[in-house]
C-alpha cells in the first residue's frame, strides 16, 4: 500500500498543507450559505446528501425544509407510511431514493434504538448508502478523516494534479489531500470549489484558492463531459371536474416512480388532427375537441420533454380515479404532474423559504439505475 500511495503521491507534502489550509480558508469566507450546513446533526446530514444526489440545490431546499417539517426526527420518518413519504419527496425525482432512505430509516429507528451510525464503514451497512454517501455523513456529522469523491471532487483533482485519476487511485488521491483536523469541512471545501470556481466549462483560475499548486489551471477542461440531451413530446389530458381531478396510478411494479399518480398519457394529438403543428384544437377518440390549453417543458436525466396538456375527457382510465383536489398536496404526484397541475392552478405553489444563495450546480454523489451515465448534477 505505502508503494501505491507513493506512486500517487500528487503534491510534496508541505504543497498539501498549503492546499489544505488555503482551501480551508476560502470556504470558511465563501461557502454558501446552504440549510443544511447550520448543522452537524446526522439525520439532517444524511437528508440532505440523499436530496442532493442528482438534484440542484436550488430544487432541494424547499423540499429539505418540508421533508423536515413532515419528518424532523428519524423516529418519525420510521414510523411513516411509504405513500407519506413519497408524497413528501414528490418534485424531487429518483423515487428510490425516497424508499431507500424510509427503509434505512426504519433499520436505525428499529434495529439500532434510533442511534445513528458513527462510521462511513457502518453507514454503508444501511439500505441506500454508497461510498459517498457513508463517507460524507461520517467526515460531516461525526469528524471521521474520511475523504469524499463525487463528479465536482474528480474534476478538481484531476486538474490539480494534472492526472486522468479515476476509480480506486482517485480515492485514494483524495484522501492524501484530506484535511484530517477538519474532514468534513475540507470535503465540502473541494466541491464547493468544483461546484462555484473550478466548473466543467469555464474555471474561474484566478480567483481560485488552489491556483499556485494547480497542475493544468484549467488547460483540462474538456475533461468534463456533457450527456447529450434527447428531445421528445408528450401529451396529457386534464380531466377537471366538481372539485376533482382525473389521475392514473403508476404500476407498482414499474421501474420509474413506482405508484406515484399522473396525469393520463394521451396519444399524439397533432397526429391525430393531420397536421405538422400542435393545433390549438383537435378531435379526440371519443368524437370530441381536445383544446390546448397550455405547454411546458420538462427535463428527466437526458431526456427534454415538450409537454402539451389538453383540457380533454380522457375517457375510462385503468388504474384510473377521480381525486379530490384537496388531497392533491399529500398525494404521491410524479414530478410532472406537480408542475402541470400547479400551472392549471388546481395545486398551490410550494412556498420558497428566502434568505439564501444558491448559484451553481452543486456536485452529485452516487448514480441511481436511470441517471448512472450522467456525470454532474444538471
Ligand atoms: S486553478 Fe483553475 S483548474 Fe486549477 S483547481 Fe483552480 S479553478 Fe480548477
Amino acid at each position: 500500500m505505502e508503494k501505491f500511495l507513493n506512486s500517487i503521491q500528487p503534491l510534496p507534502s508541505s504543497a498539501l498543507r498549503t492546499l489544505r489550509e488555503r482551501l480551508l480558508v476560502w470556504y470558511d469566507g465563501h461557502a454558501r450559505d446552504l440549510p443544511w450546513r447550520a448543522s452537524r446533526d446526522p439525520y439532517r446530514v444524511w437528508v440532505s446528501e440523499v436530496m442532493l444526489q442528482q438534484t440542484r440545490v436550488a430544487a432541494v431546499v424547499p423540499h429539505y425544509h418540508e421533508f423536515l417539517r413532515r419528518f424532523p426526527t428519524v423516529k418519525k420518518l420510521a414510523a411513516a407510511r411509504e405513500p407519506s413519504v413519497l408524497a413528501a419527496w414528490s418534485g424531487l425525482g429518483y423515487y428510490c431514493r425516497a424508499r431507500m432512505l424510509h427503509a434505512a430509516a426504519r433499520v436505525v429507528a428499529r434495529e439500532r434504538g434510533g442511534k445513528f451510525p458513527e462510521t462511513s464503514e457502518q453507514w454503508r451497512k444501511l439500505p441506500g448508502i454508497g461510498r459517498y454517501t457513508a463517507a460524507a455523513i461520517a467526515s460531516i456529522a461525526f469528524g471521521e478523516a474520511v475523504a469524499v469523491v463525487d463528479g465536482n471532487l474528480e474534476r478538481v483533482l484531476q486538474r490539480i494534479t494534472g492526472k486522468a485519476l479515476a476509480g480506486e487511485p482517485l480515492w485514494q488521491t483524495a484522501q492524501l489531500f484530506l484535511d484530517r483536523e477538519r474532514p468534513g469541512d475540507f470535503n465540502q471545501a473541494m466541491m464547493e470549489l468544483g461546484a462555484t470556481v473550478c466548473t466543467p466549462r469555464a474555471p474561474a483560475c484566478l480567483t481560485c484558492p488552489a491556483v499556485e499548486l494547480c497542475a493544468t489551471r484549467g488547460e483540462l477542461a474538456s475533461i468534463a463531459k456533457t450527456a447529450r440531451q434527447k428531445k421528445r413530446e408528450i401529451h396529457y389530458a386534464l380531466d377537471s371536474r366538481n372539485g376533482a381531478v382525473l389521475l392514473v396510478r403508476r404500476a407498482l411494479e414499474a421501474q420509474l416512480m413506482a405508484g406515484m399518480w399522473e396525469l393520463p398519457e394521451i396519444a399524439d394529438v397533432s397526429t391525430a388532427a393531420g397536421k405538422q403543428r400542435i393545433p390549438r384544437v383537435a378531435p379526440n377518440d371519443s368524437g370530441g375537441a381536445n383544446t390546448l390549453l397550455f405547454t411546458l417543458r420538462h427535463s428527466i436525466t437526458v431526456t427534454d420533454y415538450s409537454v402539451c396538456v389538453w383540457n380533454s375527457t380522457a375517457g375510462r382510465q385503468e388504474n384510473g380515479e377521480w381525486i379530490l383536489r384537496r388531497r392533491l398536496p399529500k398525494l404521491a404526484l410524479t414530478g410532472l404532474a406537480r408542475k402541470i397541475l400547479r400551472k392549471a392552478g388546481l395545486l398551490e405553489m410550494r412556498r420558497r423559504t428566502p434568505g439564501h444563495r444558491y448559484g451553481s450546480p452543486t456536485p452529485h454523489p452516487e448514480s441511481f439505475p436511470m441517471a448512472g451515465h450522467l456525470k454532474y448534477r444538471p
